[in-house]
């Protein structure tokens, strides 16, 4: 039986963390290249809508990930 199992050979770097408190529902997103805190946010729907986008959005404006030049 052959064991085709791959595992990653280094753990990625993380490079910003989104924060979800679900009880206080709110969210905010940390940018660790940037040192840029977006947010927080309150409430459920723009907790979501938050969520949806930041990972996409804050790289447009970050000013160490300046986009494809
Ligand atoms: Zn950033």
């Amino acid at each position: 039986m052959t064991d085709n199992l791959r595992r990653p050979a280094r753990p990625q770097r993380v490079l910003a963390a989104l924060f979800v408190d679900l009880e206080g529902v709110r969210a905010r997103y940390e940018c660790l290249r940037c040192s840029t805190t977006e947010g927080p946010v309150h409430g459920a729907d723009d907790v979501t809508a938050f969520v949806a986008s930041i990972r996409t959005e804050h790289p447009k404006r970050c000013p160490k990930q300046g986009g494809r030049r």
